[in-house]
């Protein structure tokens, strides 16, 4: 991939200068975050992580992860309706991983009773790397699409100008004027609030179910803010205030002492630790409710990493989107090669595959958040010990992407300042609501770019290993 800014990257005091420049214009930008030692108030803030220099991202690889986002949309959605699908492709899951198996047990129970929701609000993110072949052209390849607790959206608007605003002072003054301007919080808001207003309740309002500690207040605030704007009020509630606070009426209208909640809208909820037997009741009371979950149980399910690998077997895509070849086609070219370790012939071959060749795949549990996968030696050892016992289905093996990697330097507070040789991954927003059998909206709603040094296999920007980007397209 082209390396727009070699001459700049090597010239120290250059490099300092630009870097003191863009965490002010960052802080002045609103690209902020919470401290670990103050995460529950904020009087202390600092600004999110975020590379110094846009990274150089291929335009088509671009456009070809925007035209594909209102397929997997649509993908995501049919899948959320189609029980049969989620029932056997979860089957041998549920056995071993328990987490899924509550998450689904919630699931049948609100199906069994007959759903009260009627209006349908998907917010999810399409992941990305670019996959470096031998011959050096690179291919979109999807890592995974996350359908509950998408974050970022928010923080990412801030720093197109941050990176806009570097490049003047390095000297790129009609570089900078190419950066794409970006706000995923729009569209995720317009998305909110067209749910609300099908749900059909003036007073009623829009529940963000956020987590305990909330370090990334900043990116839903942005969201948030959004709404208000639009006249929409916005509560924030944690399970717990739910199990405390909250009711169902006689026709499953959700009360928050006494307030009528008409959208909610996860930002936790997505990993075991969120959980604790108060919580999961909170989860089912939510479910159970007419209101519009964002995302309801049926489509977190839709997001887990079982379901991606059994998407890529041949026919699958067929059954779930008859009547779609041309989206079909669009997604699958993004598809990077996933494989079912369930038990069987099939789960030995390439288990014993990965053993032998552990540097070809990446490992992962059904997990979210990051700092979950496997790789390497790790990814040996451990397959090497489940590889006889049915634990090994709590796990899916998929082809690792290579992306060829850049030089950037990524500002932390309290870090100093180095180059890092890095790669990204590119997220595409996307959101669509459903009334009963209609879509009513379909739409990628923005991008966020994530860095890493290459030294990190694993990681996000909340787990303090990605910081926020800017693409420059080439
Ligand atoms: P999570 O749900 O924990 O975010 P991901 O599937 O997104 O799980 O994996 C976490 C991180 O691991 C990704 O952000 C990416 O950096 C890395 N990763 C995941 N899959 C691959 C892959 N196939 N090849 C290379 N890196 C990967
Ligand atoms: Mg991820």
């Amino acid at each position: 991939m082209a390396a727009p800014w070699r001459d700049v990257v090597r010239d120290a005091a250059a490099v300092r200068e630009a870097a003191a420049v863009a965490v002010d214009a960052a802080l002045l930008a609103g690209g902020l975050m919470r401290t670990g030692e103050q995460p529950h108030a904020s009087d202390v803030v600092n600004y999110a992580p975020f590379t110094l220099l846009p990274s150089a991202v291929p335009r088509a690889l671009f456009e070809q992860a925007y035209a594909v986002q209102q397929d997997f949309n649509l993908l995501v959605d049919a899948i959320s309706q189609n029980k049969e699908f989620l029932e056997q492709t979860l089957a041998s899951t549920i056995k071993v991983d328990d987490f899924t198996a509550r998450l689904f047990r919630i699931y049948m129970q609100v199906l069994e009773e007959g759903l009260a929701q009627t209006v349908f609000l998907g917010i999810n993110r399409s992941d990305y790397m670019f996959d470096c072949g031998l011959d050096g052209t690179a291919a979109l390849r999807q890592i995974e699409i996350n359908t509950i607790a998408a974050s970022f959206g928010g923080l990412t608007s801030r720093t197109a100008d941050v990176h806009g605003l570097v490049l003047k002072v390095l000297g790129k003054t009609e570089e900078a004027s190419h950066l794409l301007p970006n706000n995923p919080a729009k569209g995720l808001a317009l998305g909110i609030a067209k749910a609300w207003e099908l749900y059909g309740s003036q007073r009623a309002v829009v529940m963000f179910l956020v987590e305990e500690i909330q370090r990334n207040i900043f990116d839903q605030r942005c969201v948030e803010n959004e709404l208000w704007n639009r006249n929409i009020r916005v509560i924030r509630k944690r399970f717990r205030d739910v199990f405390e606070q909250g009711s169902l009426d006689a026709s499953r209208r959700l009360y928050m002492d006494g307030q009528e909640v008409a959208v909610v809208y996860y930002r936790e909820g997505y990993v075991p630790q969120n959980y604790n037997q108060q919580n999961w009741e909170a989860r089912l009371l939510l479910e159970r409710s007419r209101a519009v979950k964002c995302p309801d149980i049926a489509t977190q399910l839709a997001g887990t990493k079982k379901v991606q690998q059994e998407l890529s077997r041949p026919g699958t895509l067929e059954k779930l989107l008859p009547g779609h070849p041309e989206a079909i086609s669009r997604m699958r070219a993004t598809f990077a090669g996933l494989y079912s370790l369930d038990e069987g012939e099939e789960g030995d071959r390439i288990a014993a595959t990965a053993i032998a060749d552990p540097d070809r795949f990446v490992l992962k549990p059904q997990r979210e958040g990051g700092g979950n996968n496997l790789y390497g030696e790790e990814l040996r050892q451990v397959l090497e010990k489940i590889k006889d016992s049915p634990e090994r289905t709590s796990y899916i093996l998929m082809d690792k992407i290579k992306p060829q990697p850049a030089l950037n330097y990524l500002l932390r507070a309290h870090s100093p300042l180095q180059v890092s040789e890095c790669i990204s991954e590119l997220g595409i927003f996307g959101v669509y609501v459903r009334q009963g059998q209609e879509l009513v909206l379909n739409q990628a709603a923005g991008h966020l770019l994530r860095t890493k040094a290459i030294e990190h296999a694993d990681g996000g920007v909340a787990a303090g290993v990605a910081v926020l980007d800017t693409p420059y397209l080439v």
